[in-house]
């Protein structure tokens, strides 16, 4: 998760003036010159360590008062003012790529310093003024930051430097060829006055799309069961808070998603999962439907006034699918892969049903796949997750992840002492090759749940990485943001399978921030396309399926001779394998119809938004009854238009990059193919184009085939 939520391009500090270069040669003297502890234990040596090799280790300055909360706000957006006044006022004979063109960058580095700051102290202060401070001070930050695209003076001061045809190269031309597609995607290039109409519309459509989701969150919708008809829903459900209401009377909201999944993985009654699923999705539908139809036309607008066939080929013109009709080839061909083993999946729980209903024609309907699924897996692939706890203590699980990633990826992680900490019990690590001692930059890790804090699992980036205007190179600092189970009093902190997948997934993001090498911070780290910066994380889940690596570390905490049986980690393979065509073929169906609304619906044509949906779900997923109508209550439409397919298409990717380890003798252990992973993927970020990293990574193309295996298609 990138903290920063600000839209580039932007840019920084007195650029036609800028201060000369500090005296490089003479600092590095200086440092050579002083002994140097080249294993350190605390930050002041990791910090002198890195000036040495030209780089700077640094520690946020976290805000303690709303105060001076406020005062980081005011002054970065001045800073931030006076630098684009700089960009903007200096004269065209003194223009050169640093002081036009690399100094946007400089400025938005500035402001993601501060927001990220801002955004870590609102998710992980333990004082709640604080974080309520850090709140506003985000949302001002990005309110203001909003305006930062249409500067009209500082996009002419670039275009001006554009005309010059510099010689550019590398990162440095990407830099520029970006920032002036951004100011294009704003519409800076058009005449004024239609500027100002786009502006106008994407005004109205902010307020429609709040309206749409502001209408999702308001939605309560409560259904009255009586206990017979939640037959098979657990007790512990039925006797929570607000479910039991009367003597023979149970509520549960149509609106509350984990209401919704428990009745209808559980209740035994095809009429209640019937009443419920139709409830469901007509949700919010008076409101959303129309207010949909509008949306959507007004995107189509406002993508033909900037030039685009499509919303969808606007919004995905930065990723890596790059049209509407990459994303829409790959969902294809995905589903056509797909079909085999969805419908044997699909026969499964048909055959479940006809045995219970006692009837052999019985015919699965939309609202009993979920149900029978469960059946299936309760059935068939039982494997009791809390007794696998107990092979994963916390801090083993943590140590052996740490040496698989130090040993693949050529690193060593350092325990440093924290000068200042926002929670007890806060760690804080040095990372540095651990070939050249070079330090590479730090991490926190804030892992056990407490009242405020975010509640998710997340990398947060601090401090990005970037060359530094006066030469040097400022390493990165990041943090884990947490919620593992705590520690209880007669055991320590046992985590599940799952809880493992979550930490060696999250940590690779902060593997990705820290190793970067990317020369600006606009592409640094995981400053990558979305549709990409899931896939070498989701990678790094295989690990925790691989015998060797988990016999690595886990080991029954009462009696770490016992590692875990063989038997156990392929069932839990098959079972994760049973129903993964139904998972994949539903999330298919909303991308599927997220673009189908994203290019087909146009501004003046009537079209039904409803029927256009309720097609593709029935024939991508399952048939859905004609009178429901499941995009009303879509909230994926509005944050994330056009950008559903990112999720299957990282997947893919993901699953072709743990090929190579997959082929290598040494497996998950494989340390060419880990060094390959930091030199291509890692290092270079979005520095280059991220198919090309791809292909270097794997050395050839990029294939759908080894998603499809994983997948259990095609045998493997
Ligand atoms: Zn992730």
């Amino acid at each position: 998760m990138r903290a920063c939520l600000l839209i580039i391009p932007v840019c920084f500090l007195a650029a036609c003036n800028t201060a000369p270069p500090k005296n490089m040669a003479e600092r590095k003297a200086a440092a050579e010159a002083r002994p140097l502890n080249m294993h350190p234990t605390d930050i002041a040596g990791f910090q002198q360590l890195a000036t040495r090799f030209n780089s700077l280790i640094s520690l946020p300055k976290l805000e303690t008062a709303p105060g001076d909360i406020e005062h980081a706000v005011t002054n970065t957006i001045s800073r931030a003012e006076a630098a684009l006044d700089a960009i903007a006022t200096c004269a065209h004979e003194k223009q050169t790529f640093g002081n036009t063109i690399a100094a946007l960058d400089d400025l938005s580095y500035d402001i993601g310093l501060t927001a990220s700051r801002l955004s870590l102290i609102k998710e992980t202060s333990t004082n709640a003024v604080l974080r309520e401070a850090a709140t506003q001070g985000v949302k001002k930050l990005s309110e203001w930051a909003v305006g930062l695209d249409y500067r009209e003076d500082v996009y002419r001061a670039v275009n001006t430097y554009a005309k010059t045809l510099p010689k550019l190269t590398g990162e440095d031309d990407k830099l520029l060829r970006e920032v002036l597609r951004d100011y294009r995607r704003a519409g800076l290039e058009m005449p004024k006055a239609q500027r100002d109409e786009v502006e106008q519309l994407r005004k109205e459509l902010t307020k429609l799309t709040t309206d749409f989701e502001s209408n999702i969150t308001k939605v309560q919708h409560p259904v009255k069961f009586t206990r017979a008809e939640l037959e098979g829903v657990p007790e512990s459900f039925l006797n929570s808070p607000g479910v039991k209401t009367g003597d023979d009377e149970f509520t549960v909201m149509a609106n509350v998603t984990f209401h919704v999944l428990t009745v209808m993985e559980n209740a035994r009654r095809e009429t209640t999962r019937k009443k419920l699923a139709g409830i469901q999705s007509n949700l919010a539908r008076a409101e959303n439907v129309p207010l949909l139809q509008q949306i959507l036309a007004l995107r189509d607008r406002i993508a033909r006034k900037l030039g685009y066939a499509t919303w969808a080929d606007y919004v995905i013109e930065p990723k890596m699918a790059k049209t509407a009709a990459g994303a829409q080839d790959f969902l294809v061909k995905l589903n056509a892969g797909l079909q085999p083993k969805f419908a044997a999946e699909l026969e499964e729980y048909r055959l479940l049903k006809a045995k219970d209903v006692g009837d052999p024609q019985a015919r699965l309907n939309v609202w009993d796949w979920r149900y029978y699924s469960n059946q299936l897996k309760k059935e068939k692939y039982t494997v009791d997750a809390e007794q696998l706890r107990a092979y994963f203590p916390y801090e083993k699980a943590l140590k052996g992840m740490f040496d698989i990633y130090q040993h693949i990826f050529g690193l060593r992680f350092q325990e440093l002492d924290a000068p200042e900490k926002w929670v007890e019990g806060l760690q804080l690590f040095g990372v540095t090759d651990s070939e050249t001692d070079e330090p590479l930059g730090l991490f926190y890790l804030d892992m056990f749940p407490r009242e405020g804090k975010f509640n998710h699992f997340a990398q947060f980036g601090i401090i990005e990485g970037k060359r530094l205007p006066g030469g040097q190179y400022q390493r990165p600092t990041v943090a884990l943001v947490c919620n593992f189970p705590p520690p209880s009093a007669d055991a320590p902190s046992l985590l599940q399978h799952s809880d493992v997948e979550t930490l060696f997934h999250e940590f690779g993001h902060a593997l990705h921030s820290i190793l970067t090498r990317a020369k600006f911070s606009r592409f640094a780290g995981t400053s990558v396309p979305r549709d990409f910066v899931e896939a070498p994380s989701q990678m790094l889940e295989n690990w925790v399926w691989d015998k060797k690596v988990l016999d690595s570390f886990a080991a029954d905490y009462r009696d770490p001779s016992k590692k875990i049986p063989a038997e156990i980690i392929a069932k839990l393979k098959v079972a994760k394998l049973a129903t993964v065509a139904t998972f994949y073929r539903r999330q298919l169906s909303f991308a599927l119809l997220d673009l189908a609304l994203h290019t087909q619906v146009r501004d003046g044509e009537q079209q039904d938004v409803v029927k256009i949906s309720n097609d593709i779900l029935s024939n991508v997923f399952l048939p859905v009854p004609e009178d429901t109508a499941f995009v009303a209550y879509f909230g994926h439409l509005m944050g994330y238009d056009a950008g559903y397919y990112g999720y299957a298409w990282a997947d893919a990717i993901s699953a072709d990059m743990a090929t190579v380890f997959e082929k290598s003798s040494h497996g998950y252990q494989d340390t060419k193919a880990g060094r390959r992973l930091r030199e291509e993927i890692y290092a270079v970020g979005d520095s280059r184009d991220a198919k090309v990293s791809i292909e270097k990574f794997l050395g050839r193309e990029q294939s759908i085939e080894p998603f499809l295996k994983t997948l259990g298609i095609g045998g493997k």
